[in-house]
């Protein structure tokens, strides 16, 4: 049977753990060719031996993603390999801490900006034209709850969630005349090492897994797919809307 992604192309940002790496798996799962970026080499080689384990193949670029020319330099191979990118997952995040705002050292706040929202906007700068030379260019980003409650001690994460949630929505708005779309994931609790963080003393096992978030959010990348600057919130194994 053919795969529902064959042919496609997928950029997936934080592919070496956690949701992102569950993400490119079940991409190439579909039979996309996955773009792999994070800086943990063994990571994205462990994702590298799944994806070929399914019979598909990978391309990794080890990359610290607040290495902004380098994200402006992912472009041209993109371009001159494939001439498009028909799926784009922003999902490298970092949590920062948790801490009262004047606590909040302004090392880490530049860190959640840098990685939570500025690389995001520079992936955008530099890819958009090969989104938009798909015939169907899907992009999603993983945003948090946190945009939207404003909780004690999580004020560095959640603004840079709100910058986030606001740029992508702003891109959408720009893509909207265009084969392209760009939607917000919303992953609520997830069992994964910054959940832990978050959460020390949580039994992960009560938490939905990676593969089950990525087993919804697939269908986000299909060039079907009609919800343009939508956040997409993964609540009891499904995807909610909510514009
Ligand atoms: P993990 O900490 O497990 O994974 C984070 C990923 O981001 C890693 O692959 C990491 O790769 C990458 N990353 C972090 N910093 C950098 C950097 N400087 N350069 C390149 N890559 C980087 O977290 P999750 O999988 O839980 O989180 C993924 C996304 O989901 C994040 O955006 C997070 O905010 C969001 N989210 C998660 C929730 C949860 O409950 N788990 C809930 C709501 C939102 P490496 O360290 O190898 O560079």
């Amino acid at each position: 049977m053919a795969k529902s992604l064959a042919g496609r192309i997928a950029l997936v940002t934080g592919a070496s753990r956690g949701i992102g790496k569950a993400i490119a798996l079940r991409l190439a799962q579909e039979g996309a060719h996955v773009i792999a970026t994070a800086r943990t080499v063994g990571g994205l080689e462990e994702l590298d031996d799944d994806i070929q384990a399914s019979g598909e193949s990978a391309t990794l670029v080890p990359l610290d993603i607040k290495d902004f020319a380098g994200i402006d330099r992912l472009g041209t191979p993109i371009a001159e390999r494939w001439g498009k990118l028909d799926i784009l997952v922003g999902n490298a995040g970092i949590l920062g801490s948790l801490t009262p705002l004047q606590h909040l050292k302004p090392e880490t706040f530049d860190d959640l900006m840098a990685i939570n929202v500025m690389a995001n906007y520079r992936l955008i700068r530099s890819l958009e034209p090969l989104i938009k030379a798909s015939d169907a260019g899907r992009a999603i980003f993983v945003t948090s709850g946190a945009a939207h409650k404003a909780r004690a001690y999580w004020g560095g994460y959640a603004v840079s969630k709100a910058a986030l949630d606001m740029l992508v929505r702003t891109w959408a708005a720009e893509l909207e005349t265009t084969n392209a779309t760009a939607n917000l994931l919303n992953p609520g609790p997830i069992a994964t090492r910054m959940r832990r963080q978050a959460m020390p003393g949580e039994d992960q096992k009560t938490l939905p897994t990676p593969e089950q978030l990525a087993d919804a959010m697939i269908s986000l990348c299909s060039a079907d797919a009609t919800s343009n600057g939508a956040v997409h919130d993964f609540k009891d194994g499904v995807l909610i809307q909510r514009n």
